[in-house]
């Protein structure tokens, strides 16, 4: 029997708990009103095209992403703008959006709403690149930086694969898992396209092995599609991971602050192949996506295909209400997600799950201090000192927390996860990285 393919360095075996993993997605229908964010990707917002009053029809683009890197934004319904005013976002900072009172679902007539599935690629190299531009596309995986940009390789490099990120790594979320299972050619199709706007001859989808009938199926429609291999991969966390992936499908190391381009490759998730084939085949932009609710209290944990905008109290109508011993609701899974302040707070393009843990589950749990077992620094998968980053961060001791590579950290909480001691490295990293983030920007700007 051969051995899976993984990472090396650190990683963790949080339990699973896939418990929506069988269930197919539903569509979810159109919200009363939505919330439309204005920057639902990594880099500068979008600038609003439309006023209050003004009329909008589903897929009508209202904001430009006019900076290189930023994204446009469609409506996802139909109706009126009733305001632009901020709304709470899932990182708990009010942030502008379009509000849209629902009327009617009336699409623009040029977006093929047909089953058909289209896969003769007509558009060129870089006709491929602006429409997935035009269309709004970021990476659905959770990082949501712009697609369009990823397909651009800088003057010097070159690349020679494209990596298809179908891993879904994060205990309870099965959005991805059963986008594979429905949506299967469509994702083959779209990355076939991302070959072609890359520029690639081959391509391989990872995806972990508690997947087997995602690996089977995508498999089986593979053998159709010349250039592309279904990567089985050894279950352990953060396998997602871009660095981690390409580690273990190509076996190539990507330097401490370089993107993946550095070692020749490109990595999209399964959800963004997905969404560049609607894009491109069926001229559709980013308007809807797939959606987890999940955990354990939840009466029907499900995968809802969500027009971006929706409130996420409507998900929960749909599967079962909100149950009486909810904790707290995570935006996302429980090693990477963020806790929700509001239930009003929008489905936006990088939303991949909402996760509702047990009240007794929630409580903090009490922080002793540290016993120097070293079981944060074996985890990382980045071979970082958590523990020393964080002392360092809450000293604000910014140059040695650079010196100690901070910002290679992907923010996977394996080290919070493993301590014995409860402590909360993770936060600490994290405020640490946005402070030495910005002192690197301004270095820049002098
Ligand atoms: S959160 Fe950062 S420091 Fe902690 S294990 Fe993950 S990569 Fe390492
Ligand atoms: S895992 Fe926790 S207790 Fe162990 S060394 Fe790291 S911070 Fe200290």
């Amino acid at each position: 029997m051969s051995t899976l393919k993984t990472f090396s360095i650190g990683g963790v075996h949080p339990a699973e708990n896939k418990i929506s993993a069988g269930r197919a997605i539903e569509v979810l229908e159109p919200p009363k009103q939505a919330f439309i964010p204005l920057n639902q990707n990594l880099g500068a917002p979008a600038k609003p095209l439309v006023n209050k009053g003004d009329e909008v029809k589903v897929g009508q683009l209202i904001a430009n992403g006019e900076a290189f890197i930023s994204s446009n934004v469609h409506s996802s319904v139909s109706g009126k703008v009733l305001k632009i005013d901020t709304i709470t976002d899932t990182s708990g900072y009010k942030r502008p959006a379009v509000f849209i009172t629902v009327e009617g679902d009336e699409w623009d007539p040029s977006i093929d709403r047909t089953e058909t599935i289209i896969k003769d690629i007509k558009l060129s190299q870089k006709e491929i690149i602006d429409r997935i531009k035009e269309m709004g596309i970021v990476g659905l995986g959770g990082a949501t930086f712009p697609s369009h940009v990823k397909l651009m390789v800088p003057d010097g490099k070159k690349a020679e694969y494209l990596l298809i990120n179908g891993v879904e790594c994060e205990p309870y979320l099965t959005s991805d898992h059963q986008l594979m299972l429905s949506k299967g050619e469509e994702i083959l199709i779209g990355t076939k396209i991302l070959m072609k706007g890359l520029g690639v001859q081959k391509a391989f989808i990872g995806i972990e092995n508690n997947k087997p009938d995602a690996i089977r199926h995508l498999s089986g429609l593979a053998e159709s599609f010349e250039g592309i291999t279904i990567v089985p991969l050894k279950v352990k966390y953060p396998q997602g991971g871009e660095k981690q992936l390409i580690k273990a499908v190509i076996n190539r190391e990507v330097p401490s602050g370089k993107l993946p381009i550095e070692v020749g490759a490109v990595v999209h998730n399964v959800g963004t192949a997905f969404a560049v084939y609607e894009a491109i085949q069926k001229n559709k932009p980013l308007i809807e996506r797939v959606v987890t609710l999940t955990g354990k209290p939840v009466s029907r944990p499900s995968n809802f295909m969500v027009r971006i905008g929706t409130p996420i109290s409507q998900l929960f109508e749909k599967a079962g209400g909100l149950p009486e011993n909810a904790g707290k609701i995570i935006s996302g899974g429980p090693m990477m997600g963020k806790a929700l302040i509001s239930l009003e707070t929008p489905v936006v393009k990088g939303t991949s799950g909402i996760l509702v843990m047990e009240e007794k589950d929630s409580a903090r749990v009490e922080i002793k201090p540290c016993i120097r077992c070293g079981r944060c620094v074996s985890v990382c998968p980045m071979g970082l000192e958590p523990l020393l980053l964080s002392q360092l961060s809450k000293r604000e001791m910014w140059d040695k927390a650079e010196n100690e590579r901070i910002m290679d950290c992907i923010e996977c909480g394996s080290c919070h996860y493993i301590c014995p001691s409860g402590r909360p490295l993770l936060d600490y990293i994290r405020l640490g990285k946005n402070k030495v983030g910005q002192i690197i920007r301004n270095r820049g700007k002098k």
